[in-house]
């Protein structure tokens, strides 16, 4: 099937064509239609799966054949909204807004915090058809007047789930106090999961909406490889410079649950001898740019990133993602291996599992409604005197932190607080004395003469994430 069947205008195909792009996606396919009809949508997707292209291509089209209404003050008014969780987010939807819309005399701008705000008031000021902002710093606008909600007539909620779980509830509520009524707007809300806060979310803000589900795309194809490698947690960086070194991966993305621990081991790997950099809210917006330009172009090997700030990044290609400690919500895991085998490329994702993170993996395999590979590295044996201790979330060991501050005064700059992305999450899964007591037997170590031993418990692929998919929408 072609993009030429779903409606679009010559100008869209032209910039589509111009991307390299053949065929649509399924959530493209499914999704153009609907908004251009100017229904409004409640889309399950994942990022990977085309859904930028899927709302900006048709948002681009709806605009550019419906007359503009002058605002009030005579101003061009700001006739889309795309809100996002991160600013990596935000500034690629950006980007694809002003790809695919290269053709057609309709303005858009991004804005997001960690970053100075009088070049984004200039722009405003200039004239905005299509506005792409993080919750916060959409706020301060507001705040400060530089921008006017009251004529949006497409609202678009990107990774939604991902704005609850960063405490943006709050923001969201301000904002949507500040745009027309769901019955004047057309309103698209795009989620990996569906939590029951999403579904209320939604029912609070959809009218109507037609509900779009889609398996990751290139389902068949799909290849990313997963494996588990039990290790003891104070080997875990020696086991992974050591799995960089003798299969000489080029460019690795590994996670870890924090800022701390991040900075701590690509400092650790740097001393290995191994180009590393960590991308996190801690950094300056300049920094966490810098660092994912050097990333994707091979300047640094090893990106060391948490969940939050890996959030959205689209590098193509990524052969390899390492989980070096596991995420404490189970989803995140999701979230980070999609990072990989994207576009229907073969990826690998690896998991270093320490036996205070068994739970962890349970919950993440029975999200995946599947056991994960499991093969231990000869040399990097376990010890199975080691008993599993408490998982700590932070630097002082206190666990995680208390969700964002919702009731900070609007008048208190964000730009001079923590970046916005790097907010904390309600914690899902923790429980370290849970996880002592109902931890299931520690591996399934098989040894021979090889030095890594492997004994898949099922076939290595996954070709789909069968609680996100399928089956109608999940409740946690
Ligand atoms: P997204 O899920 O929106 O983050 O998109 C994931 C990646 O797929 C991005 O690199 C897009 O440029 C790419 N992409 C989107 N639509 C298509 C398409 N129809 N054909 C090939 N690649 C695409």
């Amino acid at each position: 099937m072609s993009f030429d069947t779903l409606g679009l205008s010559a100008d869209l195909l032209r910039a589509i064509s111009e991307q390299g792009y053949t065929e649509p996606t399924p959530i493209q396919r499914k999704a153009i239609p609907v908004v251009l009809e100017g229904k409004d949508v409640l889309a399950g997707a994942q990022t990977g799966t085309g859904k930028t292209a899927g709302f900006t291509l048709p948002l681009l089209q709806q605009l550019s054949v419906t007359p503009v209404n002058n605002g009030h003050n005579g101003r061009r008014p700001i006739r889309a909204l795309v809100l996002t969780p991160t600013r990596e987010l935000a500034a690629q939807v950006g980007d694809s807004v002003q790809t695919y819309g290269r053709h057609l005399p309709l303005q858009s701008a991004v804005v997001f915090g960690g970053v100075k705000i009088n070049p984004q008031i200039a722009k405003l000021r200039r004239g905005v058809d299509i506005l792409v902002a993080t919750p916060g710093r959409l706020l301060d606008h507001a705040n400060q007047k530089t921008l006017d909600l009251s004529q949006i007539e497409i609202l678009v909620l990107d990774e939604a789930d991902r704005m609850l779980d960063m405490g943006f509830i709050h923001d969201i509520r301000k904002i949507m106090a500040m745009l027309p009524d769901k019955n004047a707007r057309q309103t698209l809300l795009f989620s990996a999961t569906f939590s029951n806060e999403i579904k209320q979310l939604a029912n609070r803000l959809l009218n109507s909406p037609e509900l779009i589900e889609v398996a990751r795309r290139n389902t068949t194809a799909e290849t990313i490889a997963q494996r588990v490698h039990p290790v003891d947690k104070n080997r875990k960086r020696e086991l992974l410079s050591h799995m960089i070194g003798t299969h000489n991966w080029r460019q690795v993305l590994v996670f870890t649950r924090t800022k701390h621990g991040a900075n701590r081991l690509s400092q650790q790997l740097e001393k290995d001898g191994l180009t590393a950099t960590a991308i996190h809210g801690n950094k300056s917006q300049g920094a966490r740019t810098r660092a994912l330009a050097d990333f994707k172009n091979g300047k640094v090997r090893v990106l060391v990133a948490t969940d939050i700030a890996a959030r959205g990044l689209d590098i193509d290609q990524l052969p390899h993602v390492v989980n070096f400690e596991l995420p404490n919500v189970p989803e995140d895991y999701v979230h980070r291996i999609g990072r990989t085998g994207r576009a229907g490329n073969e990826g690998e994702a690896i998991s270093l599992v320490c036996v205070d993170e068994l739970k962890l993996l349970r919950d993440i395999e029975r999200l995946l409604k599947r056991e994960l590979p499991n093969e231990v590295i000869e040399g990097y044996e376990p010890d199975p005197r080691i008993k599993a201790e408490p998982i700590q979330n932070g630097r002082n060991g206190k666990g995680r932190s208390q969700p964002r501050n919702q009731n900070r005064g609007r008048n208190q700059s964000r730009s001079s607080t923590k970046p916005s992305a790097e907010a904390p999450r309600k914690s899902r899964s923790n429980s370290s004395e849970e996880n002592r007591s109902q931890a299931k037997p520690a591996h399934r170590h098989v040894k021979s003469g090889n030095s890594a031993v492997k004994r898949p418990s099922r076939p290595g692929r996954v070709r789909e994430i069968p609680a996100l998919l399928g089956g109608g929408f999940r409740d946690e």
